[in-house]
């Protein structure tokens, strides 16, 4: 009996994510991050997705295409855990993994049917910009919600106090922006969970960084506990 399958993408993610800085690291951290999943191929009918507009949330299951060719280890160093601690790939949501296969649970924000083209309106979602998307589920709350659930180390949603302003630059960029983008509030959500990495967190002194999100390149200084918006740029 064959133990290898054949797995073929039923569409791919449209997402504001252009590069992984910045991405959360799990769903529903930024809530305003507003994505599209656009079917391909044969599975880009309106059978398939009947019925699915009852449900607020979905499972996605998706491949890791970015990092999907550079192998796995079988013992990970979860970031929570300041990249020392050492626990069992299965024991983490790590993305380099056996099958290089993600599942998020995000919310069901629309279903469109137009010029052809079928697709999902999906809130909360923590995907690279042309993830394939492999399976899609609807999350059920009375199985899948487990309120005397135990996680570990991972046990808390990560928590930050960073506070987030914005130059006059940026703001007018904002308020002339599509208000479907919801702009200042996924700026300051993806801000304020602190996209920085570890080793950065703990260096003194004003840090600056950038980022593209939608068609905008952002640049943002950080200092202490505060995120600085200096400059969001059109592409
Ligand atoms: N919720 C998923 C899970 O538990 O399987 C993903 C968790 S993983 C820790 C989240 C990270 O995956 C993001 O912060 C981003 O850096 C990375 N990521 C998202 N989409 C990706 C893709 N298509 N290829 C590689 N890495 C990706």
């Amino acid at each position: 009996m064959s133990s290898q399958y054949q797995i073929t993408a039923i569409g791919h993610i449209r997402s504001p994510y252009k590069q992984k800085f910045a991405i959360p690291r799990q769903p529903r951290l930024v809530s305003a991050a507003r994505a599209d999943l656009i079917f391909t191929d044969e599975f880009n009918r309106e059978e398939f997705v009947r019925g699915i507009e009852e449900f607020s949330h979905l499972w996605l299951l998706f491949r890791f295409h970015e990092t999907a060719d550079k192998g796995y280890s079988p013992l990970v160093r979860p970031p929570r855990l300041g990249g020392n601690a050492r626990k069992g790939v299965f024991a983490t949501r790590a993305t380099f993994r056996p099958n290089a296969i993600g599942m998020s649970a995000v919310e069901l924000l629309g279903v469109n049917y137009q010029h052809g083209q079928l697709s999902l309106r999906l809130g909360g979602i923590d995907l690279l910009d042309g993830t394939p998307i492999i399976d899609i589920k609807p999350y059920l709350p009375y199985s899948d919600a487990m309120m005397d659930a135990s996680a570990g180390f991972a046990d808390t949603r990560p928590y930050t106090q960073m506070s987030v302003s914005f130059s006059e630059q940026a703001q007018s960029v904002i308020d002339n922006s599509d208000p479907a983008l919801v702009l200042e509030q996924f700026i300051t959500q993806v801000l304020q969970q602190d996209p920085r990495p570890a080793y950065k967190k703990s260096q003194a002194g004003v840090q600056h960084y950038g980022m593209t999100l939608y068609d905008f390149n952002i640049r943002w200084q950080v200092d202490g506990e505060h995120n600085h918006v200096l400059e969001i740029c059109p592409l």
